[in-house]
């Protein structure tokens, strides 16, 4: 398939018009178009034609959607994501006892053996109760080492969420980042000088910078000033328009390009209606699109999807270009994962944007999806 873009956007270029062709589930040729040199027998003819293409979407914190979670029915997760642009995901999973999330570690890899995941996220037991946000208190740990590993070795965990200050923290940092895997920093009461540490020993980024972490305080400035003065740390934003301030979203973007993740975060009322559903354990009530814990203030995970959120970010500010590559290729080389880019031999997974920058069309291995 050969496709004529408009503009073609990939991890490093810009191509104006741009070309891309797919054999299969594979990229063959990407670059700026021409008509010519396509090969013996090539008319130089597109079979499709867009405006904006950039690479399918990356996603790295992601509880479920569809009205499911990915530990009950990933499958109906996946789908409502896939099609709305998020050609990779990984699974995230909130706290729960070692054994529950054992078996769902274990029930999930299967997925990420096949490909339809990239991953598995472990956002919790290792939170601060302070900080615990939709988590429940009573089940959350220190991260004593065997049975931090006890969780790796149960299946293909890419990404660990740790509050650095738990005892065994930021030495849980180091062993966790040791066997490749992400140790991100969040749901964390850390003061400054223990974020450093952290980010010293392994440490590689912010589980949502800002929500549910000790906020900036001019003589204890605590994990945030940590993270965003590191100068390699990845910076996950939450962009709803709730968990974040649209000021502030685009003052990070604009501040550190390099680093900033965009994340949905989202739970199982991604792509499906108001209501009442369940994350983990607890249960939370949807309204006009906002996640809350039953009867209280606390936000429990968005209803974004990742399209929205990359939308959202151009609205609030955000160079449209910093905002692709925050969805695509920022995230995946964090978790080094094969994706976020258009180049030869990679998986054909693309998105189709529209003017205001969000997905109008997928395509992920090769195939158009409806
Ligand atoms: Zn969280």
């Amino acid at each position: 398939m050969l496709i004529h873009a408009e503009r073609l956007v990939t991890a490093d270029e810009v191509y104006e018009p741009g070309l891309l062709r797919t054999e299969g589930n594979r990229v063959v040729d990407v670059g700026p178009w021409h008509s010519s040199g396509l090969g013996s027998g090539g008319s130089g003819r597109p079979d499709v034609e867009v405006g904006t293409l950039a690479p399918g979407l990356v996603d790295v914190h992601c509880h479920g959607g569809g009205g499911a979670s990915f530990s009950t029915d990933p499958v109906t997760a996946i789908e409502a994501h896939r099609r709305t642009g998020t050609t990779t995901q990984v699974a995230s999973l909130v706290t729960e006892t070692y054994d529950d999330l054992e078996a769902q570690v274990r029930m999930l890899a299967p997925y990420v053996a096949s490909g339809e995941l990239a991953g598995i996220h472990l956002e919790g037991p290792w939170l601060a109760e302070e900080f615990h946000g939709a988590h429940p208190v009573a089940l959350l740990r220190d991260p004593k080492w065997p049975k931090v590993e006890r969780l790796l070795d149960a299946g293909p965990v890419k990404m660990v969420t740790i509050a650095v200050e738990r005892t065994g923290g930021v030495e849980a940092c180091r062993r966790i980042a040791a066997r490749g895997v992400v140790a991100a920093v969040g749901h964390t009461n850390a003061d400054y000088e223990t974020t450093v540490a952290a980010l010293a020993a392994g440490a590689s980024g912010a589980t949502h910078l800002f929500n549910a972490m000790r906020p900036i305080h001019h003589r204890q400035p605590g994990p945030i000033v940590a993270l965003l003065a590191d100068p390699d740390a990845a910076l996950e934003l939450i962009v709803d328009g709730t968990h974040t301030h649209p000021a502030l979203v685009a003052y990070i973007a604009r501040t550190h390009p390099e680093r900033v993740v965009l994340v949905t975060d989202a739970m199982a009322a991604a792509g499906a209606a108001d209501g009442d559903y369940i994350l983990g354990t607890l249960s939370v009530a949807v309204r006009e699109g906002v996640a809350r814990i039953a009867g209280t203030n606390t936000i429990a995970g968005s209803t974004l999807t990742l399209s929205k959120a990359l939308a959202n970010a151009v609205a609030y500010g955000v160079d449209p270009l910093v905002a692709v590559r925050a969805s695509t290729v920022r995230p995946a080389r964090w978790l080094g994962l094969d994706a976020g880019d258009l180049r030869v031999g990679g998986r054909a997974d693309a998105v189709v944007l529209d003017e205001d920058w969000a997905v109008t069309r997928v395509m992920r291995a090769g195939e158009w999806l409806a």
